[in-house]
């Protein structure tokens, strides 16, 4: 239950500030409404995840996703936009014409539209082992983790474009670096097989798959099964880092939001959603590739679909 006693009302609340969000934040504040970004995490997003940034058009190549992150703030900021950041959203109340946002089981945010912009959290493997040594041998972040493994062995598990890049900026650190894949191909371009597989310190076990992380104090290493003969083996590491995929941000939304089978948001082309007023951006919708300017994309056109929904 929503506390009725209102902090503040705005014209838009973008929920999330990645770059969707955020997008959306410069587009609302160039247009003179009164936005308001609220921000579960660190801003930027999952940006903040990645080391190194080479297809963003316009920034230098390899800019750090912090770094964009908070260039995308700046602007954001200069055109007016408010920010709660690093709160928790204890509530969500859609259904009324003025829509409300709670945070911290304390402030009670109004506007009339609302943008979700909650993107996605990097998928867990979801074997034995990997929660107890979550944050102690097992990352999802090599910006935030890669220097823990100066001169140490690690695993990095994925087969597509942030697995190989990740694993390339982790050598900088790593002494060797093994990707493990469970198919017999990758899921990424050209250029970054290649760079990967040029790079001396990385190995490569294709078709297998970790069925255990391994360790009593410490992490020692996974139990791995190959995924045709079923075989297991031991592979000893320091430290693991997953880069398999994303799961929506969508599990705190009301139930009346429409969502697919996979919990995304179902939109339409300008980002619309089955709710009167309430639109949706980036990784957090159904759609087909996640990348930062596809999030961008779709910032600009929910920020514009929101400004003619209140000019009407
Ligand atoms: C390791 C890695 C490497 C990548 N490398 C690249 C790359 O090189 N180039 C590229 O283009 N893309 C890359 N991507 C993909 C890109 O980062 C994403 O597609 C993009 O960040 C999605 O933007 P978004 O704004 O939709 O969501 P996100 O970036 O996920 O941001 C959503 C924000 O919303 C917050 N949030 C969640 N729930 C709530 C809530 N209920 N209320 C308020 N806030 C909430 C989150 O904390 C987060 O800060 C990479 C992704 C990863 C994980």
């Amino acid at each position: 239950m929503i506390n009725s006693t209102i902090t503040e009302s705005f014209d838009v609340i973008v929920l999330g500030g990645g770059p969707a969000g955020l997008t959306a934040g410069i587009y609302l504040g160039r247009a003179k409404l009164k936005t308001l970004i609220i921000n579960e995490g660190s801003i930027g997003g999952q940006m903040v995840l990645t080391h190194a940034i080479a297809n963003y058009p316009g920034a230098k190549v390899d800019i750090s996703g912090r770094d964009l992150s908070l260039d995308m703030k700046a602007q954001a900021k200069e055109f007016g936009c408010k920010f709660e950041s690093n709160v928790e959203v204890t509530g969500i109340d859609l259904e009324s014409k003025q829509k409300l946002v709670e945070i911290d089981n304390d402030e009670v945010f109004s506007a009339r539209t609302i943008i979700i912009a909650t993107g996605g959290t990097p998928r867990p493997m979801g074997v034995n082992g990997e929660a107890k040594f979550k944050g102690a041998g097992v990352s999802y972040c090599a910006t935030c983790d890669g220097d823990f493994f100066t001169d140490r062995e690690i695993i990095v598990v994925g087969g597509g474009n942030s697995a190989l890049e990740e694993a390339v900026a982790l050598t900088q650190f790593a002494s060797k670096v093994t990707v493990i894949h469970q198919f017999d191909h990758f899921q990424a371009t050209e250029h970054a097989i290649k760079v990967a597989r040029e790079n001396e310190k990385i190995s490569f076990i294709m078709e297998s798959e970790i069925q255990e992380v391994l360790g009593d104090q410490t992490l020692t290493g996974v139990d791995l099964m190959h995924m045709k003969t079923k075989e297991h083996s031991m592979v000893t590491t320091d430290g693991i880092f997953v880069f398999i995929g994303y799961v929506a941000n969508t599990a705190s939304l009301p139930k009346s939001l429409a969502l697919n089978d996979r919990n995304e948001i179902i939109a339409d082309e300008i980002m619309a959603t089955n709710v009167t007023g309430v639109f949706a951006a980036g990784d957090v919708r159904e759609k087909r590739y996640r990348q930062i300017t596809t999030a961008v994309s779709d910032g600009t056109i929910a920020a514009l679909s929101a400004i003619e929904f209140l000019q009407k």
